[in-house]
């Protein structure tokens, strides 16, 4: 071999080894694994926009975050602008690969928060909610797996739904993001979960009554398996929330939240009321379900 030889052939050699040393190290490098703490700034940021209520600058603010979050962490983001019942509503869906494939999980939190703390008495009715558990919390751990999920998972939709927490207030009714989301669906998703509640630093998940029960024991077991003893394995309440329009269409649909929280709809639905670990609890949970799948 000439020298000029000797050394493309060193060079192409050195290419392959490289190649395949760096194949190697893909396969070694562990999937990243939801961290509470990383979402428990999800929630801080929320909540230091003020609350993100319909037509507020804070409402276009969370937006932007949520974007700008999602792309940073290498997912397509469509924003859906449509009306429900004559009221304006942003729904943002995150997406990878086909977007005209139907995903095996569309994992849904709401964004907005409620306009008024009508579960509080006197004048602080007339306050707006913060909404640190009531939307941030269910946002946070979307937006913490976003990050972690490898991109060979099962297909995943994640959606943050608007309006869902403004319901009985000036005409507007409850769920109506969800409501126009699953109107306009063309194809169908293999199971809906969403999480709604779910920081509260004393957290209890029951299965929720409207919940498909074999979708909501499967998720169950999954924390069992991991140790979270934050999901109890017996039905309590029925809530009207984001599973249910799937629900009247025959599609699979959990609601994971924690009810029993004190500070529902009240202006105490703040950030120290939110744990990193509840947080960590679910997303984890969440996490490991689908990649198992
Ligand atoms: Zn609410």
């Amino acid at each position: 071999m000439t020298t000029r030889r000797r050394l493309i052939f060193f060079f192409l050699l050195l290419l392959l080894v490289g190649g395949a040393l760096g194949l190697f190290l893909a396969r070694q490098t562990p999937p990243a694994t939801f961290d509470g703490e990383q979402a428990y700034e999800h929630v801080l940021a929320q909540v230091s926009f003020g609350p993100r209520l319909p037509g507020s600058e804070a409402h276009a603010q969370v937006v932007d975050y949520i974007v700008s979050k999602l792309k940073g962490y290498h997912w397509n983001v469509e924003l859906q602008d449509t009306e429900w019942n004559g009221f304006a509503v942003r729904n943002i869906l995150a997406y990878r690969g086909n977007p005209d494939a139907a995903p095996e999980v569309l994992l849904g939190a709401h964004y907005d928060s409620r306009l008024y703390a009508d579960q509080d008495s006197g004048p602080a009715r007339s306050q707006p909610v913060t909404g640190a558990n009531d939307g941030a919390s269910g946002v946070a751990v979307l937006l913490e797996l976003a990050r972690v999920l490898p991109s060979a998972s099962a297909p995943v939709w994640l959606v943050f739904f608007d309006a869902e927490d403004n319901g009985n207030i000036q005409g507007r009714d409850w769920i109506m993001g969800s409501r126009a989301f699953a109107a306009q669906l063309t194809v169908q998703p293999q199971s809906v979960v969403i999480v709604d509640m779910v920081g509260d630093a004393d957290l209890n998940l029951y299965i929720e009554l409207n919940s498909s029960r074999t979708l909501a024991e499967e998720i169950w077991a999954q924390a069992a398996s991991l140790g979270y003893a934050q999901f109890i394995p017996t039905a309590k309440y029925s809530i009207l929330d984001d599973h249910l329009p799937f629900l009247e269409m025959g599609i699979p649909a959990v609601d994971i939240i924690d009810f029993d929280y004190p500070y529902w709809h009240t202006g105490a639905d703040t950030a120290d009321k939110v744990s990193p670990e509840s947080l960590e609890a679910v997303g984890r949970t969440l996490q490991a379900w689908i990649m198992g799948k």
